[in-house]
């Protein structure tokens, strides 16, 4: 569904990603676990459009189409908008989840509609209050008063909105306290059951590779480590390096 090959990012001249490559296949939840400052969240938002890689021999496809690079056989460069990415079924719910904090719940989650061509429908709102029915109870509530784990689901509701087949998400447990983190980690598998692939940027390296398919070890803008979950998740470099043991 989702194809990294060779893509480099810089901020000015300091390079955060080397010629990284990944995939995400269709159904699969995939982990990018790795300390503060390694490129996670630059891997996720060049995969959103939001950065361009800085080379013309890196490619970013979703869904066969190229979002970033030069398709074989082409000498045509696509460098696709980050809107045309959501309306192509991927939607990003960024770190520190950036709600809207003077609209309401409702209004936020609107927001999260506007790439559909016609007005969003009531199975929109349904599918959302499914995961989320805490958003049902507070739909006319300012986002900005709720509390940290309510607008994590609020963020994730409203990317859920565009109906995405992948969802990314950044760090979705920072901040909050242990038994929310543990609810949203059941409702990222929930969304992932009923249909929607998942890459998952998150500090909690336990619980990430609990509920991931495979998983990426990345180190200062490389990745250093792949492969099934379940086999990072009893490697000895990993657990000392991001299991606290
Ligand atoms: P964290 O877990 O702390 O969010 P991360 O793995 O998501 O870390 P990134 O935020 O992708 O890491 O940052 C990768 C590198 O790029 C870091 O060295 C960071 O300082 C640098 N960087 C990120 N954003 C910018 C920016 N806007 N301008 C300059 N450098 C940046």
């Amino acid at each position: 569904m989702l194809k990294l090959e060779n893509v480099d990012v810089s901020y000015g001249s300091i390079k955060a990603l080397h010629g990284i490559s990944l995939e995400v296949k269709a159904g699969e939840i995939v982990a990018l676990i790795g300390a503060n400052g390694a490129g996670k969240s630059t891997t996720l938002r060049t995969i959103s459009g939001l950065l361009k890689p800085a080379n013309k021999d890196s490619k970013v496809i979703f869904k066969e189409e190229y979002i970033f690079g030069i398709r074989e056989g082409s000498r045509k460069y696509e460098c696709m908008a980050p809107y045309k990415i959501v309306e192509m079924g991927l939607s990003h719910v960024p770190e520190g989840r950036h709600v809207f904090p003077l609209m309401t719940v409702y209004e936020n989650l609107l927001m999260g509609a506007h790439s559909h061509k016609g007005k969003p429908g009531q199975s929109d709102f349904d599918r959302v209050y499914h995961h989320f029915p805490r958003l049902k109870e507070r739909i006319k509530q300012v986002a900005g008063t709720l509390s940290g784990g309510e607008q994590q689901m609020v963020a994730m509701g409203r990317a859920l909105m565009a109906s995405p087949s992948l969802l990314i998400l950044d760090e979705p447990s920072m901040g909050l306290a242990p038994m929310l983190v543990e609810e949203i980690f059941h409702i990222i598998e929930d969304i992932n059951v009923a249909g929607t692939t998942i890459l998952l940027v998150e500090q909690n390296a336990h619980l990430a590779l609990e509920i991931s398919n495979r998983a990426y070890v990345l180190e200062t803008g490389t990745i250093v480590l792949e492969g099934p979950a379940q086999e990072l998740a009893k490697n000895e470099a990993i657990r000392r390096s991001y299991l606290g043991e």
